[in-house]
C-alpha cells in the first residue's frame, strides 16, 4: 500500500532509530551514516537550518558542521527553498 503525504519524514531512512542520531560530539560523525541514501535528506538538512535546530545529526550533518555552515552562509535566508525548490507530495509505502 502506498500513501501519498506531505510529511517527509515518513520516508526518513531513521524512522525508529531516532536516539542513535542524538549522540554526545565526536559520536555524530559516526551516527550520520545512518544518513547516506537518504530520501529526504536535503528535506531534513533544510529543516534543521531553517529551525536553527542545534542538536543531534539532521541531514547527514553534525551539530558543528551546521553551525559552521550557518556562520558560513549568512545570506541564505530560506534553506528549504535553497535545498528544495520543488516542494510536494511525497510517496511512502506503508505495511
Ligand atoms: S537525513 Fe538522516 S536524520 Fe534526516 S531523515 Fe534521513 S536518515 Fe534521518
Amino acid at each position: 500500500m502506498t500513501l501519498q503525504t506531505e510529511d517527509w519524514t515518513l520516508l526518513a531512512k531513521c524512522r525508529g532509530l531516532q536516539d542513535e542520531l542524538f549522540p554526545d560530539g565526536a559520536e555524530q560523525k559516526r551516527a550520520r551514516t545512518v544518513c547516506a541514501g537518504c530520501p529526504v535528506r536535503s528535506e531534513c538538512l533544510a529543516e534543521a537550518l531553517d529551525n536553527r535546530i542545534e542538536w543531534g545529526v539532521w541531514g547527514g550533518m553534525t551539530e558543528r558542521e551546521r553551525r559552521q555552515l550557518l556562520r558560513q552562509r549568512t545570506d541564505i535566508t530560506s534553506w528549504t527553498s535553497l535545498l528544495c525548490p520543488k516542494p510536494g507530495a511525497y510517496v511512502a509505502s506503508t505495511s
